[in-house]
């Protein structure tokens, strides 16, 4: 059975079709841009269509979520798989409280959908909006949403609680949630794979380092405690967000520059974290580059690497034992630099990077970076889409 696994965002929409059995090969996929949500199309809009290796652009007619699912459905129809297509899974971001595990889409799952909004509202809108076209566009398909907050929701409350007035937690579920739910419980599984052990007896740490960044404690499968917390702010330094800050800083730069809450905020989310502090990229690829003359980049690389040896080490203390370390996302699979210099600032958990084996993995070689007698550090490939194929098949096979 095929999955189509849609990522619907703000202005851009990331599709695959695969079949969880045989992820070797994904058949088509692609990716939409400056596409409209329902009722507002864009003029501009573009497909990028991936038939296996072939890939080809084209203008997007109509510019809306439907015109995008019109081109699948063609695409699908001419390569003869539409009736192989036995489900359609979402990413959607946000499922508050209400939702730890994937949800078959019913009118009620979709009324709870859009009421975690005010918790996402860059994200959940275009999630719903895109649920919504794809209802029209396959009215006879089941369809699950898989989310990246569930994962988390088997936290203590001693983690997800914030030192606030408890109403504001009754009231406004302010509290920890967590994202990247979906990488984190992938590579947990694959880790314990290739430590040859059951996932049920191992602390692991998974550190999700791509645009935006995350750890997470994993005992046992389950999540106890992560770093994004209320929104995906929260907690490490990343490509233009900037982690954890002081919370009087909203007053701060108000007072001090006349910044609302909002321009605070956005400058928070999008040009801050390496973008900021390097003032030249939020791209890692190139922050290396540039460090080697450029003393912001030098800086912002150590604050990256430090932040997130300093949260890895959080998370030890929420597992007590650490048997794993898994790097994981666009740097975590591919810089061999943050890993060594991220384990260099972790021998206080008995991290010895094995040099060789750190140089050899990249992306598409997941393997062991640690000596024999440390505890064992892994490059894990993280593979979303696949995730939330298998969820999806999951769920709609037991209805
Ligand atoms: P993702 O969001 O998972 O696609 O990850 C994107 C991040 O991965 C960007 O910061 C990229 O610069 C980074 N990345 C990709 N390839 C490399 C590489 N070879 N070395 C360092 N960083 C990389």
């Amino acid at each position: 059975m095929l999955i189509l696994v849609m990522n619907c965002g703000s202005s851009s929409v990331k599709f695959a079709v695969l079949d969880p059995q045989n992820p070797s090969e994904v058949p088509l996929s692609g990716l939409f841009e400056r596409v409209g949500s329902v009722g507002v199309g864009h003029a501009g809009a573009s497909a990028t269509i991936k038939r296996g290796s072939e890939k080809r652009e084209q203008a997007l007619v109509g510019g809306q979520y439907a015109d995008a699912f019109a081109l699948i459905r063609a695409e699908l129809d001419a390569m003869g798989l539409s009736a192989k297509l036995g489900a359609v899974g979402h990413r959607v971001v946000h499922g508050g409280a209400v939702f730890n595990a994937p949800a078959r889409i019913t009118p009620a799952v979709l009324a709870a959908i859009r009421q975690c909004i005010p918790l996402a509202p860059l994200h959940n809108p275009a999630n719903v909006a895109g649920i919504e076209a794809a209802l029209e566009a396959f009215p006879k398909l089941p369809q699950v949403a898989v989310f990246d907050t569930a994962f988390h929701q088997t936290m203590p409350p001693a983690a997800y609680r914030y030192a606030v007035p408890e109403r504001w937690y009754t009231q406004h579920g302010v509290r920890r949630y967590g994202f990247h739910g979906t990488s984190h419980g992938f590579v947990a599984e694959r880790a314990a794979e290739m430590l040859g052990q059951p996932l049920d007896n191992l602390n692991l740490i998974t550190a999700h380092l791509g645009n935006g960044c995350s750890v997470c404690a994993v005992a046992g499968g389950k999540s106890l405690d992560t770093s994004m917390g209320l929104t995906p702010l929260d907690g490490l330094m990343m490509g233009t967000r900037s982690g954890d800050v002081d919370p009087g800083l909203h007053e701060y730069m108000n007072r001090q520059a006349g910044l609302s809450v909002e321009e605070v905020t956005a400058t928070l989310n999008k040009q801050s974290g390496l973008l900021g502090v390097s003032g030249l990229t939020n791209d890692m690829r190139d922050l290396e580059a540039a460090a080697a003359t450029n003393e912001k980049a030098r800086l912002a690389l150590e604050m990256f690497v430090y932040r997130l040896a300093r949260a890895i080490a959080q998370m030890a203390v929420a597992l007590g034992r650490v048997d794993g370390l898994v790097f994981t996302g666009g740097i975590g699979e591919n810089s061999d630099y943050v890993r060594a210099a991220t384990l260099k600032r972790l021998q206080v958990l008995g991290f010895e990077l094995d040099d060789e084996a750190n140089k050899v993995a990249v992306r598409g070689q997941s393997g062991r970076i640690t000596r024999a007698g440390s505890p064992a550090a892994l490059v894990v490939n993280t593979n979303e889409e696949l995730a939330i194929a298998r969820e999806t098949a999951a769920l709609v096979g037991e209805n």
